[in-house]
């Protein structure tokens, strides 16, 4: 890693310590929306935190609000000590209020620049990545490296009105050896950006990919079926898990879409997880590597 990462010298939550988890743990727990929480060895994330519930409206700035349509799998109070947040932007189906409110400041949140201000001014501790920066969690015997990727959330004149996004790669080393490598890919739509992503990080174990078809104002500013298909195509991902697919009423393509689109471009390796379900990430392959690439 170059200057342009930098380590967050903290202590190993408290619950490594209490539950004595093997480091070869690679476990995701879909909560709803683009909400994981992500168990790698020792550590312990939560992504994109979004616990409204049925009937409760998520802001999307603009003044556009979209209803949730799904209850959270686990409430706030029910998660697990942190060891960080990612954060993909800051939109209330990302980041809502009862996240603000209830969240432990004691984790911090990487994020866009633009979400850490923000998030700063509401008492979180935050690390703010710009493209391709990386925060280091842990140390030479167990470590995450989070690095922040493109997202492109619109194109044209809808970009000028939503935030800015960013994608996250999670890379979890034991004694240096790359165990797990998984790409988390934000509000984006597909494209070029995703190429570089692909050159930067061959061999992704797992791709969580935002999908749902999300329309604002006439324009497409998630990826639906047909986009998510290409971009697994251009990412190439071991695994695939679908989320951010049908919690709101804006999410206008249904995962099912998604699923048979993959199959008939042959990608087989589709998990559509249930919320609530806990899923063991399957483990890296000799084939794809097991050095410190
Ligand atoms: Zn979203």
């Amino acid at each position: 890693m170059g200057d342009r990462s930098r380590s967050l010298d903290r202590p190993p939550s408290a619950v490594r310590e209490a539950v004595g988890r093997s480091t070869t743990t690679a476990a995701l727990t879909f909560v709803g929306t683009a909400t994981t929480i992500l168990e790698l060895g020792s550590f312990t994330l939560l992504t994109d935190p979004n616990f409204l519930h049925r009937g409760q409206r998520a802001y999307l700035g603009k003044g556009l609000w979209s209803r949730r349509l799904t209850d959270p799998a686990i409430d706030i109070e029910d998660v697990p000590p942190l060891d960080a947040i990612v954060l993909s932007h800051l939109h209330g189906d990302h980041f809502d209020r009862v996240a603000r409110r209830g969240l432990s400041r004691d984790a911090p949140v990487l994020t866009t620049p633009a979400a850490a201000q923000r998030l700063r001014s509401w008492g979180f501790e935050t690390a703010p990545m710009s493209d391709w920066e990386q925060v280091e969690l842990g140390d030479a015997r167990e470590s995450l490296v989070i690095t922040a990727v493109p997202g492109i959330h619109a194109r044209g004149v809808m970009r000028t009105l939503l935030p800015p996004v960013m994608g996250s790669v999670i890379e979890h080393r034991v004694g240096g050896v790359l165990r797990h490598r998984l790409y988390v890919s934000g509000d984006t739509l597909t494209g070029r950006h995703v190429d570089e992503v692909h050159r930067r990080f061959p061999a992704i174990d797992t791709g969580v990919v935002h999908l749902g078809g999300t329309r604002v104002l006439f324009h497409t500013v998630t990826m639906d079926a047909e986009q998510g298909v290409d971009f697994i195509g251009r990412v190439q991902p071991r695994q695939v898990i679908p989320v951010h697919h049908a919690d709101y009423g804006v999410f206008r393509s249904p995962v099912t879409d998604f699923v048979v689109a993959a199959g008939r471009a042959g990608h087989r390796d589709v998990h559509v997880v249930k919320p609530g379900e806990r899923v063991d990430l399957e483990p890296r392959s000799a084939q794809s590597g097991t050095g410190p690439a």
